[in-house]
């Protein structure tokens, strides 16, 4: 069996996680943190990123700093993971969902501004499989709307549009570190933050309200309790695991981008006889290779397709029910504008095997059985 993913693993993390328990540091913001917080930093050029315990959290942190609250409306695509709507509806906001471009299954930004009203706080962009929104576009609206934006980056570290790194175009951006993202410690995450204004309260927010961060850095002599907050950061011994992963993020992305454009290369016949959409990547944008889609033409063939590769050992899955037509989502959203894309491409798009460890040959043997499938 294929399977759809394997958690990344180079082989230094037990050596790692083994160290963070010899520091006799395994709570959170030890001396792994630091060195996973500064890499991302220098990496994306963001202002301060903060490590969380899940992209999820990183979010709600998001929300709280940009004081969400009941009666807001947070603008964000429907085809999306839950946690980009969780977030805001949990501070009372209502998501407002805008449809999809069909070409990077990203929120279309000709249509968000039309779903702008006088409760509109913020845009909530997803950049779907590491493929970055038309973020020019939306921060021009932004900015002329006084909008903040919160970039759901979770699916993207590595990857730019125009230069810059997913998650710190807007004022927050969202990392997930989950198994299943290309580089991981389990559960966790991260928040880039680009103005530096808000790092303190960041930080005192994700460390239960405390300025905990500022008594361990000797910057006040006792820590007190000074705002509403939660418990954020994650142990010292999952991101002795991201470490592993951050030193070797060049050559995980490259491993990844190689089975991506082995996939696109070998399924080109089948776009050619349309028989299957492949994946759009737009001028300026850097992708990570997160992930490989395909959609076929219908929801049924999608579910003969998906059992024939079953049949064949091959591990391929669907997502996202869209959050508006979800229960949630029905409670605590509204779809504005017209569904064109979300609802019918969500039911014909498919995911293929993706993963660090994913060999060449095994990419050859899916394309194969995905191509006997078609009859070409
Ligand atoms: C994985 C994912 C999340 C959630 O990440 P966690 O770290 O598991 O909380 C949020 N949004 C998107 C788009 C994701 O792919």
């Amino acid at each position: 069996m294929i399977n759809f993913n394997v958690p990344p693993f180079t082989g230094k993390e037990i050596d790692y996680v083994r160290q963070a328990v010899e520091n006799q540091k395994i709570c959170g913001d030890g001396p792994y943190t630091k060195m996973c917080s500064e890499w991302i930093e220098q990496k994306t050029g963001t202002a301060k990123c903060l490590l969380t315990t899940s992209c999820t959290h990183a979010t709600e942190l998001a929300a709280l700093l940009a004081d969400i609250h009941e009666g807001d409306e947070v603008i964000m695509p429907s085809y999306t993971f839950v946690s980009t709507a969780d977030a805001f509806v949990l501070r009372g906001a209502k998501a407002v969902f805008v449809d999809i471009r069909p070409d990077t299954m990203n929120i279309d930004e000709k249509l968000i501004e039309a779903a702008v009203t006088p409760r509109t706080k913020a845009i909530v962009p997803m950049h779907y499989a590491g493929v970055a929104c038309e973020m020019d576009e939306i921060m021009r609206i932004a900015k002329a709307h006084s909008l903040m934006v919160i970039e759901d980056a979770a699916q993207c570290i590595m990857a730019s549009y125009k230069g810059k790194a997913l998650g710190t175009i807007g004022d927050f951006g969202c990392y997930s570190f989950h198994e299943t993202k290309n580089l991981s410690m389990g559960e966790g995450g991260a928040i880039l933050i680009k103005d530096g204004k808000y790092i303190e309260d960041a930080e005192i927010i994700r460390e239960k309200g405390t300025n905990r961060s500022q008594y361990y850095r000797g910057q006040v002599d006792k820590y007190r309790w000074l705002n509403y907050g939660s418990s954020y950061l994650p142990s010292d011994m999952n991101a002795a695991y991201l470490w592993a992963q951050l030193e070797l993020a060049n050559e995980i992305t490259d491993a990844r981008l190689e089975r991506w454009e082995q996939y696109n290369e070998q399924l080109q016949p089948l776009k050619e006889r349309g028989l299957l959409e492949l994946p759009h990547i737009p001028e300026g944008c850097v992708h990570n290779g997160h992930m490989y889609y395909a959609k076929a033409k219908d929801i049924e063939e999608r579910t003969r397709l998906l059992d024939f590769l079953k049949e064949n050992g091959i591990w391929s899955v669907f997502h996202y029910i869209p959050l508006h037509s979800s229960p949630a989502g029905i409670r605590f959203g509204e779809f504005r504008g017209e569904d064109r894309y979300t609802t019918a491409d969500s039911e014909r798009l498919f995911r293929l095997p993706m993963f660090y460890s994913l060999k060449e040959s095994e990419v050859d043997y899916i394309t194969g059985k995905v191509k006997e499938f078609y009859k070409v």
